[in-house]
């Protein structure tokens, strides 16, 4: 069945990304709640057609590590996406006091299962690994959104990408000061999601903005300096590695996703149970309190 906007309920907003925003909806004939992301483009018809068939390869992408695909549509110049709602929303939200090992494990687990799934059954790249792409429900399942499917979507999207983190691996950034966008293969993706991996245990992006002087000498950072490091306190001799193994200077010296699979850090984390339905609830929890905070403080600025 196809999905069009007279069959929905619009909810509350989730959040505000780059391109749109995302608001929850409920498909009112099957009593579903979704999540729609609307993508304003300014594009003519037949382009957002092409968009919306190339999408359409999404509803193949079934897997238990990939956030469901309901459809899309378009009205006038916006394309409006239709997903699995993640009651936890993305990780970015929730990591910001630094992510334990046995959780990263699991988390670490899935989002390269998915990955891997991408890659073999749907030959797709996913090319924006990031904690914001990574999404969380209460049940303490972990899955990926926003890979490139759409040729069409990227091409538009990609003039207005700006955005002060840069989750690139080094080769990708060099290419593109070159004007070469054909340096991207799937090890580029195995970098980013060891930089991921490396912000959800620190709880904040190892490039920090506000430590460079520029875009440039951050991007510089990436390119010439040393990868960054899991912190020694906290993470085991295997989680070290394993993230030393994503963050390769060089991309053939990168693990494949086979590699990281059979990975001890991942073999230790199939060995173990991990409480993520408390994690998650506990992450929320704190999310919540730090709003409720920052909330206080703007009215007492306000009323003072
Ligand atoms: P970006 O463009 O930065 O990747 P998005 O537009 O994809 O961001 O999403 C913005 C925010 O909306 C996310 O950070 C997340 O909190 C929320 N969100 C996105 N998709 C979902 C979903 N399927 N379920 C719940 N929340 C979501």
């Amino acid at each position: 069945f196809a999905i069009n906007m007279t069959q929905l309920e619009l909810e509350e907003e989730l959040g505000r990304g780059n391109y749109g925003t995302v608001k929850k909806v409920l498909h009112k004939p099957t009593n579903v709640y979704m999540a729609m992301k609307e993508i304003r483009l300014e594009l003519d018809e037949a382009k957002l057609n092409a968009i919306i068939m190339e999408l359409d390869i999404l509803h193949r992408a079934a897997s238990p590590e990939i956030v469901d695909f309901y459809g899309a549509f378009f009205i006038e110049s916006c394309v409006y996406y239709c997903m699995e709602y993640m009651d936890a929303g993305s990780l970015d939200k929730l990591e910001v006091d630094g992510i334990p090992e046995d959780v990263l494990g699991r988390i670490t687990g899935a989002m390269v299962r998915g990955l891997k799934f991408l890659k073999d059954d749907m030959q797709i790249i996913h090319r924006d690994v990031k904690p914001t792409n990574v999404l969380v429900n209460r049940k303490g399942e972990v899955k990926l959104c926003d890979f490139g499917v759409s040729g069409q979507l990227e091409r538009s999207l990609a003039k207005t990408n700006i955005g002060c983190q840069s989750y690139m691996a080094p080769e990708r950034i060099h290419g593109e000061s070159q004007g070469n966008l054909g340096t991207y293969t799937v090890s580029s993706d195995v970098w980013s999601l060891g930089l991921a991996m490396i912000e959800m245990a620190f709880g904040h992006y190892p490039y920090p903005p506000e430590t460079y002087a520029n875009v440039f000498a951050q991007l510089q950072a990436i390119v010439h300096g040393d990868p960054p490091e899991l912190p020694d306190e906290g993470f085991s001799d295997e989680a070290r590695d394993f993230v030393a193994r994503c963050l390769h200077k060089i991309p053939d010296m990168r693990a494949t996703y086979a590699e990281l699979l059979a990975h001890p850090f991942l073999e230790a984390d199939r060995q173990r149970e991990v409480d993520m339905v408390g994690w998650v609830a506990g992450a929320i929890e704190r999310r919540n309190a730090k709003f409720r905070a920052q909330l206080e403080q703007a009215q007492q600025m306000h009323s003072s």
